[in-house]
């Protein structure tokens, strides 16, 4: 399982709700809410 990384929620990775690919890294998101939080941060952070 891997874990929202903004909320800590568990996501099946062979099935997730969301998931995006960021310096190759895939994240998975347990809603697109939380892909767009993600989001601001990353791009706030580079
Ligand atoms: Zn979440």
């Amino acid at each position: 399982m891997a874990e929202c990384p903004v909320c800590g929620a568990y996501v099946d990775e062979h099935n997730p709700p969301v998931q995006g690919n960021y310096r190759g890294e895939t994240e998975y998101f347990c809603g697109v809410a939380h892909k767009e939080e993600f989001e601001e941060d990353y791009v706030q952070r580079t």
